[in-house]
């Protein structure tokens, strides 16, 4: 087996090349291993792999050709040392929270999180004895606030679902830096090429590769990134004997989803610019939230932070919940779907579907307001994504 290995290549190299592991029949495409587990040519063989002296792949569950394919090529994007990757977003989210926290430690978490991150930090971690603090995270003062003795760890989603806010990464590292605590930064919004969180001073990235990763909605998966010392010390034995592991199919298709990542997150940005600004004017539009644009309320941050805007637009229809819903049944190319960072379209309604389950003061505490729509620009024509909106608007209003 060759394994291609690091050449300083720039992101698109990387992301066609990185991390393959080739076999003897020298072949194009990634190979999938579908396999649970790995024969040994003697006993020898097999203890000298337990122990560690010899390598080689021993269970799936704790490693696999195809999805260590996977991790590399992410762990050459990223810039980070090593990698786990997950089943799921969550099974990522899950495990770096999990694996380093116990009974009695304290974490501090931004409020505007993906709806199961937040159920995670507020309502699973409490039943094992873990505190948890919620702030507003684009306030920095109040992270400094929430900071305790018994603080180990810092959570955070940068640009914010649904409602694109932005936080001040290297600020919040500072802090988790003073106090000796961790921080884990959820980049999914940002991908990988819009936003480097390890470079600001994050120290743990997570994401569900489910969403611009795979980018055309087929698998679940994803991948728990950071620096050598913290995998093997905290995540190593966590995930081998709780088994969030990626299935090689599923590897296998994230890594063909990689190749063509930055030309599809680079054309969903543009098209979702055009998109942003055409709302911006329209007389049916109260708001419009879209990182990149000079009114956005973090734009400061967002120059220092980010190389690029974003795939995701957040927008209030004017009259409510009914001119939302009518909006959104109105739409023919753009469907309907709580999914996000998809090739096809995708609009949903947060308060009645991914944050239903926050109180009314809590969703409007977090921007989201009846009104409030979250549309996922995919890879259609940006003129027919705009015909199709200003259609669905005609019918609403
Ligand atoms: C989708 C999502 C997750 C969860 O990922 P799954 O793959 O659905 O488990 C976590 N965080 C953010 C920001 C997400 O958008």
């Amino acid at each position: 087996m060759t394994t291609e290995t690091k050449r300083n290549w720039k992101p698109a190299t990387a992301l066609v090349h990185g991390g393959t592991l080739r076999s003897a029949f020298g072949e194009t495409s990634e190979a999938m291993y579908l396999t649970q587990g790995f024969v040994y040519d003697s006993a020898e063989a097999a203890e000298a792999r337990f122990k560690g002296e010899a390598p080689g792949f021993i269970y799936s569950r704790y490693a696999n050709p195809t999805v260590d394919m996977f991790e590399k090529r992410m762990c050459e994007l990223e810039g980070a040392e090593d990698a786990r990757a997950t089943a799921s977003g969550m099974a990522a989210v899950s495990a770096a929270l999990l694996c380093s926290a116990k009974a009695g430690d304290h974490v501090v978490a931004a409020r505007a999180l993906f709806g199961s991150c937040r159920w995670v930090v507020e309502t699973l971690m409490p039943k094992y004895g873990i505190e948890t603090t919620l702030v507003d995270g684009t306030d920095i003062e109040a992270w400094k606030q929430a900071v305790r003795p018994n603080t180990r760890l810092f959570f955070l989603e940068s640009p914010t679902n649904p409602t694109l806010e932005v936080i001040d990464i290297a600020a919040v590292a500072a802090i988790a830096n003073e106090c000796g605590a961790k921080l884990v930064v959820d980049n999914v919004f940002a991908t990988p090429l819009q936003q480097k969180p390890l470079e600001l001073g994050a120290h743990i990235v997570v994401y569900s590769a489910t969403k611009h990763i795979d980018g055309q909605g087929r698998c679940l998966g994803g991948i728990v990134l950071s620096d050598k010392k913290w995998i093997d010390e905290k995540l190593h034995d966590f995930f081998r004997h709780t088994g969030p592991s990626l299935s090689p199919f599923n590897a296998w298709t994230l890594l063909k989803g990689l190749e063509t990542l930055p030309l599809r997150v680079r054309q969903q940005t543009e098209t979702a610019a055009r998109v942003a600004g055409h709302l911006a004017c329209h007389s049916s539009i109260a708001r419009v939230i879209y990182p990149g644009r000079n009114d956005h309320p973090q734009a400061d941050i967002i120059a220092r932070q980010m190389k690029g805007g974003s795939t995701l637009i957040c927008f209030e229809v004017k009259g409510g919940k009914p001119a939302a819903f009518s909006f959104e049944n109105a739409l023919d190319i753009i469907r309907i779907s709580n999914n996000l960072g998809d090739a096809k379209s995708l609009v949903t309604h947060p308060a009645t579907t991914t944050h239903k389950n926050l109180s009314e003061e809590a969703r409007l505490e977090l921007g989201i307001n009846p009104g409030t729509v979250r549309l996922s620009v995919g890879l259609e024509d940006a003129d027919d994504l705009i015909d199709d909106i200003d259609r669905a608007l005609a019918r609403a209003a």
